[in-house]
This record gives structure tokens, C-alpha cells and sequence, in this order.
């Protein structure tokens, strides 16, 4: 049995939410994030969870997974190491100061940033308003311009969300893909979860 078939075994038995698989690391999108100087080369790994805590003290959202969450270099459970700020734009142009669990795998020794499902890594308005200004829905906190290069960047993600889903569906046949393809925001938010925690995220032109 090899590492991902252990994982996909103990995903399994535990009835853990599908995507939270591990896969390959890319070697040559490893060499990309090691070699740019952007600050996603600190901080290349998150791990996207639906199910979590949120309260709220002193105007910071306190956010704590409630999922068992493995690592997706190796499979072993990650423990809670710390936590750190992540700020997120609402729809109403609202900023919400969050406080999200940075995780340590003791195995491989990486740190995974746990994000909650509302979040799009590398973004600072929240998958909500993402997809709400891709559909043009009520009144949104950007300029036209913005709004448009928001448009352009959701296309390409869903095209790439898409692949990257039935390629993982190939791989893992049991994976359940439940989201309302009617819902750009149900699709978007279900996309950004399997590909940020199928590791795909560094590997394409989405940081
Ligand atoms: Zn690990």
C-alpha cells in the first residue's frame, strides 16, 4: 500500500471530507516557489476546511477546524502549532480581521496554513464576493476595472478547478464531487478547496 493509498484508506474509515487528499509533490513546482521571491515562497501551503468554529473576541474571528486535517506533502495528522492574521474583504467592503491555526506535521516538519472555506488562498476579498462580482450580483466594494480582472481570473480558475476535479476523480474514483454547478459560488468554493488541498495551487499561474 503505498502513501496514498494509506491516506485514502484512513479517509475512509473515518469518513473524513473527501478532498483532503494527498498528492505528489510536484517536483518542479516545488523548484518555482522556491526560487521566487514572492512572500508565497514563506508560506506555500494551506489547507482548505468546511467545517469549523468561529467566535468572535475584541473584533478578531477566532477560526478552528473541526476536521481531522493530514498533511498533503505525507499524509501524517497535523497538530495545531500556532496561529496567525489573515484579513478578508466582504461584499460590503467590510474587513474582517481573522485568526486562523497554523498546523505542524511532525513528520515531514512543514507548517500548513488552515483556512476556512469562505477564503480563497492569495485573496483578499472572500470566495463570496468572488463569485458575486463574477456574476454581477448587487452592489460589490470594487472598481470596474478590478471587477473585471476578477471576472477574468474567475474563468480561468473554474476551467483549471474543473480538470484538476476530473483528473482527481480518475485518481481517486470514490472522491464525491458535491456542488451545484449552477452556484459559481458553490463551484468556486468547492474548487478552490480541492485544488488547494490537492497541492496544485503553486503549480499554476493562480497565486
Ligand atoms: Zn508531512
Amino acid at each position: 500500500m503505498n502513501r496514498k493509498d494509506t491516506v485514502f484508506a484512513f479517509m475512509k474509515k473515518n469518513d473524513i471530507i473527501e478532498i483532503t487528499i494527498s498528492i505528489e509533490r510536484n517536483t518542479i513546482a516545488v523548484l518555482i516557489v522556491m526560487t521566487r521571491t514572492h512572500d508565497t515562497a514563506i508560506v506555500p501551503n494551506m489547507i482548505i476546511v468546511s467545517h469549523f468554529l468561529e467566535y468572535v473576541k475584541d473584533g478578531i474571528h477566532y477560526i478552528t477546524g473541526t476536521e481531522t486535517v493530514l498533511c498533503p506533502d505525507c499524509g501524517q495528522i497535523m497538530n495545531p502549532h500556532c496561529r496567525c492574521r489573515r484579513y478578508i474583504r466582504r461584499l460590503n467592503g467590510m474587513r474582517d480581521k481573522l485568526s486562523v491555526r497554523v498546523l505542524f506535521c511532525a513528520l515531514c516538519h512543514r507548517y500548513h496554513r488552515e483556512l476556512p472555506d469562505f477564503v480563497t488562498p492569495f485573496k483578499h476579498l472572500c470566495t463570496a464576493a468572488i463569485a458575486a462580482i463574477h456574476d454581477a450580483i448587487g452592489d460589490y466594494c470594487v472598481d470596474d476595472h478590478s471587477a473585471a480582472r476578477i471576472r477574468r481570473w474567475v474563468e480561468r480558475f473554474l476551467k483549471f478547478g474543473s480538470a484538476t476535479v476530473r483528473r482527481l476523480k480518475l485518481e481517486y474514483p470514490m472522491l464525491v464531487t458535491n456542488y451545484d454547478v449552477n452556484s459559481t459560488f458553490d463551484t468556486l468554493r468547492y474548487f478552490v478547496r480541492a485544488v488547494a488541498n490537492a497541492d496544485e495551487w503553486k503549480a499554476n499561474e493562480f497565486v
